[in-house]
């Protein structure tokens, strides 16, 4: 068989091992390759993509069916499988530099929300079809929909109350201590890109209370304003 990505020839790993043997009529008769060169497994014949819609958004976790969700579900963030996929993808991917995620057939949106709790900055969206997650994700409180730094963040400070962390844009007090800068060179494109990272920093250090100067209302720095607002809410 060749391999449906680099067509080298890929070997016959098994016979797909379907949860109910009834769900044939969606799947058909698939067995599993595997490329090496890619490390890549697939299946063959690939099923008819309505069918499976259709079998992921209505039958999957249906009532009865191995995948149902019982009704007063809570998911823990923390279990094993979580863990070990969250694990996995650190050993490739540095979540401190992302910024959105896009989450492909989330389910209940369990991992999604786990790397949300540890890099609060990411901006996490969940695609499902399937109806009883769809529900699950869109319940209030879910998902945090905006960062926020869980310290109070005052708005268009002009004086230092020399306690609180300061956050402003430019170098001008880049000796003092308690104070941070979003971009030295006064670049409102970086210091979006810099906000929430020294919101956490400063969280880090322990500061309780965050003070930012005020930001221009232009470019970036509506998006900026924009932030600011929400997390201090
Ligand atoms: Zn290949």
């Amino acid at each position: 068989m060749k391999c449906i990505l680099c067509e080298s020839t890929s070997q016959f790993l098994d016979d797909y091992k379907l949860n109910i043997e009834s769900d044939i009529d969606y799947f058909g008769k698939l067995k599993i390759f595997y490329c090496e060169s890619c490390d890549l497994g697939f299946a063959n014949p690939m099923p008819d993509s309505e069918k499976l819609n259709y079998f992921y958004s209505n039958i999957y976790r249906a009532k009865g069916r191995p995948h149902e969700i019982p009704e007063n579900y809570r998911f823990n963030l923390y279990s094993e499988r979580n863990l070990s996929y969250f694990t996995y993808l650190s050993t490739f991917v540095n979540f401190e530099n992302i910024n959105n995620i896009f989450d492909y057939g989330s389910g209940l949106g369990d991992l999604g929300s786990l790397i949300k709790k540890k890099y609060d900055h990411i901006n996490l969206s969940s695609i499902e079809l399937e109806k009883t997650s769809k529900k699950i994700l869109k319940s209030p409180g879910m998902m945090k929909k905006h960062y926020s730094p869980g310290i109070p963040v005052l708005i268009n400070q002009i004086k230092h109350d020399k306690k609180s962390a300061f956050i402003y844009i430019g170098k001008k007090y880049k000796k003092r201590k308690d104070f941070f800068t979003l971009s030295k060179n006064s670049n409102l494109k970086e210091a979006a890109s810099n906000l929430y990272k020294t919101f956490r920093m400063v969280k880090k250090k322990g500061y309780k209370k965050i003070q930012i100067c005020k930001i221009p209302l232009k470019g970036s720095g509506i998006a900026i304003n924009d932030r600011i607002m929400r997390a201090s809410n």
